[in-house]
């Protein structure tokens, strides 16, 4: 009977969880060796207004493997959610934009410059968030008000009472939110409207194929009526060509990020272009 189980316990242990799980742990171990031997690292994508000025930059954690090389966050972050090691690097990533935004302080053009940080479900959800946020602003010194995290509709929706009384905590210490790849989630209108949230970003998804999908502009134009309505800021996000960038302003949306203005890369990419840059002209007959 008992040898039955186990075989059945083997049997349903394939060789493809398994490996799954031997690459989960592999990468888990390496995260860890990671973390204390700074492999981790902070690109900024630039956020521009309609005449292509710097209006803000989001922080996009990278890892510099040192036989893998530069690995995306979509190959770590769902292992470290996954093992809890989230809340050591969300932490640091949260430390590191922090003295990126003290960094920039100093700077002539970049000391206006908020930065955006993703924090994820679980760092989120974890009873000392508020805390530690507050803790590492006064401890990097910081401005509250220059710091925006960026949370997901998914994250909203578990705990409503506590995520409300999270936000507003960090809130009234000047730090503002984002709702990051809005309109893929659920959201509840008469939640948003209670919500301390600064700003909404539109998905990708939506502005990939605005140009030859009525759905998705109308889609748009919904997403900037309810910012227009509840008082929030809209941002594009994955804007890649002018064509997008112009229907975007038609239909009143004034403030964009994606690879048509800047790819993630280093802080001292976005100090060297910002300083000399040519601007994405502005198409004057809107
Ligand atoms: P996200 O927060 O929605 O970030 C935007 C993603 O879109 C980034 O991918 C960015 O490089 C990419 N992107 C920007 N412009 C364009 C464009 O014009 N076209 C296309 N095709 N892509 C564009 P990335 O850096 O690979 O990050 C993927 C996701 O990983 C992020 O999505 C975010 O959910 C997560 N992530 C990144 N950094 C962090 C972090 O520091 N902490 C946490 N918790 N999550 C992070
Ligand atoms: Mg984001
Ligand atoms: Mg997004
Ligand atoms: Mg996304």
């Amino acid at each position: 009977q008992a040898k039955a189980a186990g075989r059945n316990t083997l049997r349903f242990f394939t060789p493809d969880l398994q490996s799954a799980a031997l690459a989960r742990a592999a990468v888990e171990a390496d995260m860890r060796v990671a973390l204390v031997s700074r492999q981790f690292l902070l690109h900024y994508q630039p956020q521009v207004d309609m005449e292509g000025k710097l209006q803000g930059a989001e922080a996009l954690i990278r890892w510099q493997h040192p036989s893998k090389g530069l690995i995306p966050p979509a190959q770590f972050i769902p292992v470290a959610e996954a093992t809890g090691l989230i809340l050591p690097l969300g932490q640091w990533i949260l430390r590191q934009a922090c003295r990126q935004l003290v960094e920039w302080s100093q700077h002539p053009y970049l000391c206006t410059i908020p930065v955006a940080v993703n924090v994820s479900v679980r760092q989120f959800h974890h009873p000392d968030f508020a805390s530690d946020v507050l803790e590492i602003l006064s401890e990097t010194g910081a401005a509250p008000h220059l710091l925006k995290l960026e949370i997901t509709e998914s994250q909203l929706i578990s705990n409503m009472e506590s995520t409300i009384y999270t936000m507003n905590r960090l809130r009234r210490k000047g730090v503002h939110f984002s709702l990051d790849d809005f309109g893929t989630g659920y959201s509840s209108l008469s939640y948003l409207k209670r919500l301390p949230l600064a700003q909404l970003k539109i998905d990708r998804s939506f502005v990939r194929d605005l140009l030859n999908d009525a759905n998705d502009a109308a889609i748009i134009k919904t997403i900037i009526a309810l910012g227009q309505t509840l008082d929030m800021h809209i941002i594009a996000e994955g804007v890649e060509t002018l064509e997008q960038r112009d229907k975007l302003i038609e239909l009143g949306c004034h403030l964009f990020q994606g690879y048509l203005f800047g790819q993630p890369g280093p802080a001292e990419a976005l100090h060297r272009e910002y300083l000399t840059r040519v601007e994405v002209p502005f198409t004057p007959d809107q």
